[in-house]
């Protein structure tokens, strides 16, 4: 039942702002957290500063949730703080309702052996073990999945469920994911796999839910320059998916290894402003800590950068569909911080239901402001124009 798990998370979170107001922030500390992010977010922010001493509050507050669903509770650790080391943080998992870290929406195959809680009922285990990672990507998974159905429950658009997770250690790249279906294959290279990646994920199962996955789309042309912009709106949206989720416009994090950044908050403009493939390939090329890393990974990509096969070197002259896509989501993100992130969230997601296919930047523009409310559409229609698109 969607509104129990929901009353749990609230319960706890509502407990854990109690114990940040008694013993160490601001009320309009906590307040200005809430307003800026969602509660899951909060839920990791109180949990950081608390850290140190978060089992023995967690185990001793008192809480007012009937007892009944006190028994049910299950802990479990996720990593976050990433960039330089990662820190692991108990955090109250959602309730198994099908299976060990299973429920409607997500589940495993294969799952690791072992996965036996402590006597406190954590699913605790060290970072580096594999089970950690597991358990991490339950809880973010999870997480995203509750968020957006509430939201695509309202507009009566498909709901996600039965999402399988097919989840690998691999260190020899830096993250080998992708999602087809309803299906998300994923490698992570360290404890746990950067949460806005799997965010990013599942984003796609949300779009494919919408839309079907991409393929050749008859009606559209298809130059290569389309292929390239219908490819952003695929990436693009499970980007945006990800950081309105999360609060956080960093798509991928790998600066840990001096690598590029990638963020929604990236202007680009057509026609003069663009970020190609070649470009992000290069910074990824000429990032030492990263090539030193991911050895083979970094190979890779300097033999694709130096091929003398023509397809190749006609698509990594193209846009880049992680980074071009920030044509439509800077703005969106700059109207999530004015505007606020659920409306922007429901406008993203009734635009992309109602666009015929994977299309070009402009038809997802004009579909947006179609949609908008007038103040929203007042902002994005001029945050367009800035860019390029709207021309014609
Ligand atoms: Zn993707």
């Amino acid at each position: 039942m969607p509104t129990i798990l929901i009353i749990i998370k609230y319960t706890h979170i509502i407990r854990l702002i109690d114990i940040l107001i008694k013993k160490y922030i601001s009320m309009e500390q906590v307040l200005g957290h809430i307003m800026l992010n969602k509660a899951s977010h909060l839920l990791v922010m109180a949990l950081s500063i608390i850290s140190s001493a978060a089992d023995a509050q967690l185990s001793s507050v008192p809480v007012s949730s009937p007892p009944q669903l006190q028994t049910s509770l299950q802990y479990g650790q996720i990593g976050v703080a990433q960039v330089k080391s990662q820190i692991a943080l108990k955090v109250v998992l959602q309730p198994f309702t099908t299976g060990l870290l299973a429920n409607d929406l997500v589940h495993f195959d294969p799952l690791p052996g072992n996965l036996v809680p402590d006597e406190h009922g954590c699913l605790c285990f060290p970072v580096d073990d594999d089970r950690f990672a597991f358990v991490h990507a339950y809880y973010y998974a999870t997480a995203v999945i509750e968020d957006y159905n509430i939201l695509l429950s309202e507009l009566n658009l498909p709901t996600v469920k039965d999402v399988l997770i097919r989840l690998k250690k691999d260190q020899s790249n830096p993250g080998d994911d992708s999602a087809h279906g309803n299906i998300i294959d994923a490698t992570f290279y360290r404890p746990a796999f950067d949460y806005t990646t799997l965010g990013h994920e599942v984003g796609h199962i949300i779009h494919f839910a919408l839309k079907g996955p991409p393929g050749p789309e008859p009606e559209a042309p298809t130059s290569m320059e389309v292929d390239a912009e219908q490819q952003g709106i695929g990436e693009g949206t499970a980007n945006l998916l990800s950081a309105l989720h999360f609060g956080n416009p960093v798509v991928q994090s790998l600066d840990a290894f001096d690598a590029p950044v990638q963020s929604i908050d990236t202007f680009v403009r057509y026609p003069d402003a663009m970020i190609s493939t070649r470009q992000m390939m290069e910074g990824l090329r000429d990032a030492a800590v990263f090539s030193s890393h991911f050895p083979q990974f970094h190979q890779s990509i300097v033999d694709t950068l130096s091929s003398s096969d023509p397809a190749v070197k006609n698509y990594i002259a193209l846009p880049d569909p992680y980074l071009s896509s920030s044509i439509i989501n800077q703005p969106l993100w700059h109207a999530a911080n004015r505007f606020g992130v659920r409306p922007v969230k429901l406008l993203y997601l009734a635009a992309i239901a109602d666009l015929r296919t994977y299309t070009h930047y402009n038809d997802l523009a004009k579909k947006l402001l179609e949609k908008a409310s007038p103040e929203i559409r007042a902002f994005l229609e001029n945050e367009f124009v800035l860019r390029g698109l709207l021309a014609q």
